[in-house]
């Protein structure tokens, strides 16, 4: 049976070189098991026909049937697009096709009564369809016996070359003939099928691409989707535990003068209980003779610097060195100027490396790291590339990253002779579904209480023309003695514009506070001048700090008590929370003020109000994820996992992640030397996916 299903694609009834080679390039579908594992991303009915007038935008795939009345060709060359106007008596749709115009053209008949299939949507205001499916409605009675059909994403190059939806569905069906009477050799063991109430794969396969009603298909995409999950916490919870069973780390056993100086001495506060708890498990991990893989959660403002740093003289105090990094040049620099202002005194070397970095300070640089003499750097991604060697590295801290996945994480490794400890620490809350795939493999420690004397920030929403009220309660701040921000957006893809606003709200404020001195930063500027004006405004030689979003992360000025952001609206829940954490670290009461147009979209207006609301980072992290949607966070976020996922969505399957990691973290507890029979399947079934998986990302 696997050997049927291992066939080469190229000799399914229907495929043949010259569509195999698409299949394996657009879809990596190489064998009949890759196809069948090609799973439609939704049904529609093809029994249903609806009219034009009632249709709308936010309908899923539609079935009309009518006829063109018009079509047209516009545009330039090679921006060319196919234009028809379609009717069948209740009303006009538009259909717009952007690429094959002239093959499409061509076959389109004025006149003929067709069937059309497709998603509407709004374009310049009235429903349009672009590229839809259409046959001759001759055909209508066989299309209807297709009940529900699947409908399988296809790329561009895909439909150029003749595949649609339907020659997949065919391309499916020889699938199955060709295996017909055989069972579907299983992925997973009979008693978890079982025991989670799973339909066996075959029948799972058969009802997706084949569904004869609509209520077949939760059942078959749950097993599908469970399998995926399932093997993947498995891939993540085994690779955790054979590393820590493996993988011995540097044993940190005493806790030296370095260490207990900076407490004793250098301490600016007393460290919170939560920060003592946290520097407490980072040391048990660290002394402990096994590799520190950690997780480090606080929010915005609850002092993890504090604890990275205690981490690293740990190391240091041990004979090792520490390395910070940084998802961004700003914010490494202002790291290693906290770091540096900290460890004033003591006989340590702290040094950056980044980008920028260049000529002789990068080769000293480099030297330090290598002989030894640089007992901490701090600097961005070019801190794990190949040419930087330490002597002997001992911990890295992660600062504020999002796609650090497993894979990058073991890049860090290769730095020593055995891996350095790891330490992950970031302020947005992580989703609990993102943090079981991307830190899947981490243990977690949390600061969850803020250092003491912080007021709550007061967070407030002007619309532009209360501009006068605002100004005057700016004004009120700035003469009992605080500083103020004044954030404006700047977006890379309008940038001159953006720029212009700010040089604009630059002179409009230092007018509007003549009595006041304002300094300006923003990421245009040379290193050194954005170095002075921070410095002045530490200095409280400026009162006024006009800036762009480079103040978003690290800055530390406790006596600027009042943000003002401008054009709010074009900010997002997760920058506007760091964003606030600005302020808020003095023992003043502070306030964050969102100022935006009038007129704003639902989303805006929601993003607002949460920021009012709330200040707990939690809530803001789970509504942004909400507004934003999943999209965006399959794009952006998954790229740190071991596997992709296909089927399973790490938003909308979170409840089933978490029951595939419980089953995984069972079995594996279960059957720790992985020889009980019943699971040999399971570690077969991996291995095999895992292979496919290097297979692929070589590929491509
Ligand atoms: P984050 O967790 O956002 O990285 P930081 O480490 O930047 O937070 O700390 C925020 C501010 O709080 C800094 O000014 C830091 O010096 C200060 N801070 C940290 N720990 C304490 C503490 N225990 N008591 C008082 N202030 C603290
Ligand atoms: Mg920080």
């Amino acid at each position: 049976m696997a050997s049927i299903l291992e066939q080469d694609i190229k000799y399914l009834k229907g495929v043949g070189p010259a569509r195999a080679k698409i299949l394996g390039e657009e879809l990596k579908v190489y064998t009949v098991r890759d196809l069948l594992f090609y799973f439609p991303i939704k049904h529609i009915d093809r029994s249903e026909i609806l009219s034009v007038r009632d249709l709308s935008e936010d309908m899923p795939y539609v079935q009309l049937k009518g006829q063109i009345v018009d079509i047209s060709e516009e545009g330039t060359k090679g921006r060319r697009r196919l234009r028809a106007v379609f009717t069948d008596g209740t009303g006009y749709v538009e259909l717009v096709w952007f690429s094959a115009v002239k093959r499409i053209h061509e076959s389109l008949k004025i006149g003929t009564p067709y069937l059309l299939l497709g998603k509407p949507g709004v374009f310049g205001g009235h429903i349009s369809i672009s590229h839809p499916e259409l046959d001759k409605a001759e055909n209508a009675e066989s299309l209807r016996k297709l009940g529900l059909q699947p409908v399988y994403s296809l790329s561009e190059r895909l439909k150029k070359n003749g595949f649609t939806s339907r020659v997949m569905n065919t391309l499916m069906r020889n699938a199955f003939d060709l295996i017909a009477g055989r069972t579907i050799e299983e992925t997973l063991p009979p008693y978890l099928i079982a025991q989670h109430h799973l339909l066996p794969l075959g029948e799972a396969l058969r009802k997706l691409h084949f569904p004869t009603s609509s209520d077949e298909i939760p059942a078959a995409l749950r097993r599908v989707k469970f399998e995926e999950l399932f093997y993947l916490q498995l891939d993540i919870l085994r690779y955790a535990k054979n590393r820590r069973l493996s993988i011995k780390g540097f044993p940190f056993k005493k806790v030296g003068t370095l260490f207990n100086d900076f407490y004793n001495e250098h301490l600016p506060f007393s460290l919170t209980r939560a920060q003592q708890r946290v520097v407490r498990e980072l040391w048990t991990d660290m002394k402990s003779g096994g590799q520190m893989n950690r997780l480090l959660q606080g929010d915005v403002g609850s002092g993890k610097t504090m604890v990275a740093l205690m981490a690293c003289l740990l190391a240091i105090d041990n004979g090792f060195q520490a390395c910070i990094m940084a998802p961004t040049e700003i914010l490494a620099e202002q790291h290693l100027a906290t770091i540096t202002s900290l460890l004033k005194g003591m006989p340590l070397r702290t040094e950056l490396l980044t980008g920028i970095v260049k000529g002789k300070s990068r080769r000293e640089v480099l030297e330090g790291i290598a002989d030894g003499s640089i007992h901490i750097l701090v600097g961005t991604h070019a801190l794990i590339e190949p040419n930087v060697s330490f002597l002997n590295l001992g911990l890295c801290v992660i600062d504020e990253q999002h796609r650090f996945g497993v894979k990058q994480r073991a890049k860090l490794w290769q730095k020593n002779t055995q891996p350095p400890h790891i330490l992950v620490m970031t302020a947005t809350p992580i989703p609990r579904t993102l943090a079981m795939t991307v830190y899947g493999d981490l243990d977690v420690s949390v600061i969850d209480e803020m250092p003491p004397g912080r007021k709550p920030v007061k967070t407030l929403h002007y619309y532009e023309e209360n501009i006068v009220k605002l100004f005057e309660g700016v004004r009120y701040q700035l003469r009992l003695g605080r500083q103020v921000y004044f954030v404006f957006p700047l977006i890379a893809e309008s940038e001159s514009l953006d720029l212009q606003n700010l040089e604009e709200g630059y002179v409009h404020i230092c007018n509007a506070f003549a009595d006041y001195s304002v300094g300006k930063v923003h990421g245009r500027m040379r290193p050194s001048e954005k170095e002075e004006a921070m410095r002045a405004f530490l200095a409280k030689e400026t009162q006024i700090l006009v800036s762009t979003t480079v103040i978003e992360v690290g800055v530390n000025v406790p006596n600027a008590s009042v943000m003002v952001i401008e054009n709010a609206e074009r900010f997002g829940l997760a920058q506007l929370h760091q964003l606030r954490g600005r302020v808020g670290r003095g023992a003043d009461q502070s306030y964050y003020i969102l100022v935006t147009k009038r007129e704003l979209s639902n989303d805006t207006r929601r993003r607002m109000g949460i920021m009012v609301e709330t200040t707990d980072g939690f809530r803001i992290a789970e509504e942004d994820m909400r507004l934003r949607g999943p999209g965006d966070l399959e794009g952006t976020q998954q790229s740190g996992m071991p596997f992709d996922l296909h089927v399973a969505n790490i938003l909308r399957d979170s409840t089933l992640m978490e029951e595939a990691r419980r089953v995984a973290a069972d079995v594996l507890e279960k059957d720790p030397l992985e020889e009980n029979p019943k699971n040999t399947i399971l570690w077969r079934e991996l291995r095999r996916l895992k292979k496919n998986q290097t297979n692929f990302s070589s590929i491509s």
